[in-house]
């Protein structure tokens, strides 16, 4: 795990130095959904600080441990989220990168509010307008961040996609980030293990990898 680690962060830096960008300019983001602490403990003890996972459940029930033994971990959460499980989420996470649809975004600065509290936000975008798939469509992307912002004073930091699974991400990412580029949002969250060297290319700061860190996900 270790030696894929070192390997993927070999990779994000020739992809850097490839498309001009500077060094370090791309966080990775490991996605440590379905393994054990186990598994995650060398690539936290190697230095790796950024984690994804998709089911706060999930999360809830192994990280609390984690971050106590390493209090600056950074915890995204990648998956859907319900409204229901907002107040769990973000006592745990410290980004939320799937807020797609403005009763979770309403959800999310109440209970701020009431917590007085708040993590930094990604929007989703639905680039393939796939409709099994979370996220907004890319064409109501604009007025929604409008309303995170102004309306909800919700500190929108980022905007994610997951490109449709059987399609070249190229034309996904550009139009992420041309979104980005026009709304003014600096993170961009794009790019899984086949395609983050792609990503980088086409502008991503943030890259989400699971597979080329942690190996297969089991009982996949
Ligand atoms: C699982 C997952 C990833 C990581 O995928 P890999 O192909 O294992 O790198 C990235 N983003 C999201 C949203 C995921 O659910």
């Amino acid at each position: 795990m270790t030696s894929n680690l070192m390997t993927i962060k070999e990779k994000i830096k020739g992809a850097e130095k490839a498309c001009g960008r500077e060094d370090d300019s791309v966080t990775l983001v490991a996605v440590s959904k379905v393994h054990v602490a186990e598994t995650i403990m060398p690539v936290l003890e190697a230095g790796q600080r950024i984690f994804g996972e998709n089911r706060v459940q999930e999360a809830a029930g192994k990280w609390p441990a984690m971050k106590e033994a390493y209090p600056d971990v950074e915890l995204h959460l990648i998956g859907p989220l319900q409204t229901n499980k907002v107040r769990q989420a973000i006592d745990l996470f410290d980004v939320i990168e799937t807020v797609d649809r403005p009763k979770l975004a309403r959800a999310l600065a109440r209970i701020f509010k009431e917590e007085n509290k708040s993590c930094d936000i990604y929007i989703q975008v639905n680039t393939g307008h796939e409709s099994q798939k979370a996220g907004i469509a890319p064409e109501e992307t604009d007025d929604f961040i409008t309303l995170c912002r102004n309306e909800l004073g919700l500190p929108v930091k980022g905007v994610m996609c997951i490109p449709p699974f059987d399609e070249d991400g190229a034309e996904h990412f550009k139009l992420l980030k041309s979104i980005a580029d026009r709304n003014k949002i600096d993170i961009i969250s794009m790019g899984m293990s086949g395609d983050f060297e792609q990503a980088i290319k086409s502008g991503a700061t943030h890259v989400r990898v699971g597979t080329a860190v942690f190996g297969k996900r089991p009982g996949y």
